[in-house]
């Protein structure tokens, strides 16, 4: 593609892409109509058109907000010579000066086409210059800041933006520990429910902290002489058992009954349908149903239990529901019916 000088030409004579009128009421054009006004009348850059056919090929925006300030011409760069390649170039370029979200982005991509040209260019026939030369990755960030009508320095920091985002959109996402002890159950479906459970299980530490204050508080009531003894009778109790009875509660388990299990919960006995359990309420709890990973199990209803986690050897795919194997207690095999299944 090669430039052939700037011309006037009549916005009616441009050829236009077919959603000019539908851009004409976008936001972002009622915006830079209000810029160019402000401006001049005139928009900073001029439209890209192929000389040939006088088709647009940059510059839609612009064309659309000219055309809301009701403009009839409008200055045009020419080209001659357009390539696909030339009109890919020239709609990044284009975005470059429209798009916020992406600029970081843009400007990199420019920066190191730019900077992919200079490596050419300076192959072929730069002149060696004196003293310690520039990279060609600082000369391309001082032309786009050139372009841009910004410094070196903004262009630098827009690309390092660009790299941490790019580095954020490919790195691994960070795994969150599940809050509770889940015996090695999978609970990516619990992933929402753990966020509750995290909310409720910081309110209730905030609250046992609270009640603690509070007990020490009341604690010197015993050696206050007087009245005291008899209010710290009347009282210390209460709050001593309200904050036992509060830590009882704080889930720090899935309950070993149910493991948490969507249809075995509701009729869970063992949280009374919570779905979690305390410290406290494990310590009764059967050593089989304290088991993790592949030997985690619930019990069956007769007296057994039923595995819940899928078998698989390492490589191997995950073995179909109906080949789990499922032992009693005495590690015979036994037939369940499909709605006992967990998975
Ligand atoms: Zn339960």
């Amino acid at each position: 593609m090669k430039w052939a000088g700037y011309a006037q030409v009549a916005l009616s004579k441009l050829k236009l892409p077919g959603d000019i009128k539908a851009r004409m009421g976008m936001p972002r054009v009622m915006d830079l109509a209000r810029s160019i006004e402000l401006l001049g009348d005139e928009p900073i850059n001029a439209l890209a058109v192929e000389k040939d056919g006088l088709v647009l090929i940059a510059g839609r925006d612009r064309t659309a907000a000219l055309m809301r300030l009701g403009a009839k011409k409008a200055w045009c760069h020419l080209a001659v010579d357009v390539t696909d390649q030339d009109r890919l170039d020239l709609e990044i370029d284009e975005n470059l000066h429209r798009r916020q979200d992406d600029r970081d982005k843009l400007i990199a991509r420019r920066v190191a086409k730019v900077a992919g040209e200079l490596s050419d260019e300076m192959s072929d026939n730069s002149p060696r210059q004196p003293g310690r030369p520039k990279s060609k990755q600082t000369k391309a960030r001082e032309v786009v800041a050139r372009e841009l009508d910004t410094t070196p320095e903004a262009v630098r920091a827009a690309e390092k933006r660009a790299e941490a985002e790019e580095r954020e959109e490919t790195a691994e996402p960070v795994v969150v520990p599940p809050p509770v002890e889940t015996w090695g159950v999978p609970v990516e479906h619990l992933t929402q429910e753990f966020a509750s459970v995290r909310i409720a299980q910081e309110a209730m530490r905030v609250a046992d902290r609270h009640l603690r204050q509070a007990q020490s508080a009341l604690a010197a009531l015993e050696d206050g002489g007087g009245v005291c003894a008899a209010f710290h009778m009347l009282v210390y109790g209460e709050v001593h058992q309200a904050a036992s009875r509060l830590r009882s509660f704080i889930p720090t388990a899935l309950c070993p009954y149910c493991k948490g299990l969507a249809h075995r919960r509701e009729r869970c006995s063992g949280c009374s349908g919570a779905g979690y359990v305390s410290d406290d309420a494990l310590l009764g709890v059967a050593e089989e149903l304290r088991a993790k990973g592949p030997g985690a199990v619930v019990p069956d209803g007769r007296g057994g239990f039923v595995l819940v986690v899928a078998q698989r050897s390492k490589g191997a795919k995950p073995v179909a529901p109906k080949a789990l194997k499922i032992l009693d207690a005495n590690d015979n095999p036994i037939v369940v019916a499909d709605e006992d299944f967990p998975f």
